[in-house]
């Protein structure tokens, strides 16, 4: 789960306590809510916004389910076994519920199970999955009304999900989904049937929001969606993506502009030019591959081929300043011989990725993949998993000794256990841990020079 920050409403909103909106606060009784979430980023920050819908509300948030009035579970079904993950810990608060509590689950599981949660769980009493999160704050009230049985299914909403008030989790960092759902059809992905086809928000509402943030303090936003880079303005203004970050980037008080997940096919050369004309634009592109093998992308349904990713990464690699690329990367894919894994090795010898995140095939539930034939064996998809993970951190081994010595800017995000250890990201997304005899170095921004490193992590010194 999250860390919860410690700040309040007058934080999150720039404003006095909400007492107008703001009901029935009783810490301990009816009118608070523990989430747990688990997934990618969308989903974290979908969460962030059912918090700020719940605190707009008058729910105060609490870190434990014995505290909660309202127990909710968000979680992702990209990976195998989410759905049986929730089943499990729904079990465990299957007692929770005598008490008096209200339970509910949302996101893709919830989207993907439906109503045969109710049938599996009769003490749950919200499902709701992602594209429907538009309408949570009636289906809150229908709770509250005390209605046992609430959904919300439907994903031919064109909506997006937009709230008053979102409770974010970082308070340097701000995420914010300018595109929600996927029109691609990769043959794998449970994406565009739990959140539901693409819908991009108002270019004019995600500025207003990026000033608002701006004036909180926060200086870092990060823009979000499936395909973030498919991002197409429903306002007259019809700003394409690149446009929209040039904008962002634009709000007096925003510093950093980080954006993800980018799909290839949408990659176009003004992005790239926009990250060149703008510094505050991050020098990190997040592009994931999938596989290095045409045949496989074919089956994977991915509209590219390997030819036409490099000549994205050519693309970005001519920058006139250098920015770091990581992806993703799926093996054991159904028909997926030697040869073809071959390829997507070689692949990581030619483009030779900052980082990557590699996941072995699991066939998901309403997907066409479900059923293709030519299954990788379980232990075969484990070792060629592992041949890739050894080849990626030979290559970040070299690339981060190559860094040794060199300065970065760096937000600094957290402080260890340990005295005088911090640690921040910079502007290519690096984490770096440092030591400082600073004081107080929390979300400021400071030089650190780089005097180890290892094949995941960069240590190194701030520079005062
Ligand atoms: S682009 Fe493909 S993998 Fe990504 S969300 Fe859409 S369907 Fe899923």
């Amino acid at each position: 789960m999250s860390k919860l920050f410690d700040f309040g409403l007058e934080r999150l909103t720039g404003q006095p306590a909400l007492s107008g909106v703001v009901k029935g606060v009783a810490a301990g009784g009816r009118g608070t809510f523990f989430l747990e979430t688990f997934g990618c980023q969308m989903n974290d920050h979908d969460s962030e916004k059912v918090a700020g819908v719940l605190l707009s509300r008058g729910y105060v948030q609490v870190e434990t389910p014995e505290a909660a009035s309202l127990i909710l579970y968000n979680t992702c079904s990209i990976r195998e076994k989410a759905a049986q993950k929730v089943f499990s810990r729904l079990g465990e608060y299957r007692e929770k519920q005598d008490e008096g509590k209200i339970i509910g689950v949302l996101g893709c599981v919830a989207q993907q199970e439906g109503e045969d949660i109710f049938a599996r769980a009769p003490w749950v009493s919200l499902v709701c999955g992602s594209a429907s999160y538009s309408k949570l704050p009636q289906m809150i009230a229908e709770l509250e009304a005390g209605n046992h049985r609430v959904t919300g299914l439907d994903t031919d909403t064109d909506e997006t999900f937009e709230t008053e008030v979102t409770r974010r989790d970082n308070p340097w960092r701000a995420y914010l989904t300018i595109i929600e759902g996927c029109d691609k059809a990769c043959s794998y992905c449970v994406v565009p049937y739990t959140r539901g086809p693409e819908r991009s928000r108002a270019s004019d509402s995600i500025l207003r929001e990026v000033g608002q943030l701006a004036d909180l303090g926060y200086s870092e936003v990060q823009l979000l969606g499936q395909t973030v880079n498919s991002y197409a303005d429903p306002t007259p203004r019809r700003m394409c993506f690149s446009e929209l970050l040039l904008a962002v980037a634009d709000v007096p008080g925003i510093r950093r502009v980080r954006f993800t997940t980018s799909h290839p096919s949408d990659f176009t050369p003004d992005i790239v030019e926009a990250i060149e004309s703008q510094p505050k634009i991050c020098d990190h592109v997040h592009l994931p591959a999938q596989s290095g093998s045409t045949k496989v992308l074919r089956a994977m349904q991915r509209t590219y081929s390997r030819e036409e990713y490099l000549e994205k990464i050519v693309m970005i690699r001519n920058a006139s300043r250098p920015i770091d690329i990581t992806t993703d990367i799926i093996v054991g894919f159904p028909g997926e011989m030697e040869s073809d894994f071959e390829q997507t090795l070689s692949l990581l010898d030619e483009v030779r990725y900052d980082s990557l995140f590699s996941f072995k095939y699991s066939p998901r539930p309403n997907t066409p993949s479900l059923v293709m034939p030519d299954a990788i064996p379980e232990e075969e998809k484990g070792r060629r998993l592992a041949v890739l993970q050894d080849k990626q951190r030979e290559i970040q081994s070299r690339k981060h000794e190559a860094l040794v010595g060199k300065t970065f800017e760096v937000l600094v995000n957290g402080k260890s256990r340990r005295e005088n250890q911090w640690f921040g990201y910079s502007t290519s997304h690096r984490m770096l841990n440092f030591t400082s005899q600073a004081q107080e170095l929390l979300g400021t921004y400071v030089q650190v020079r780089v005097t180890r490193a290892g094949p995941n992590n960069l240590m190194g010194e701030h520079n005062v």
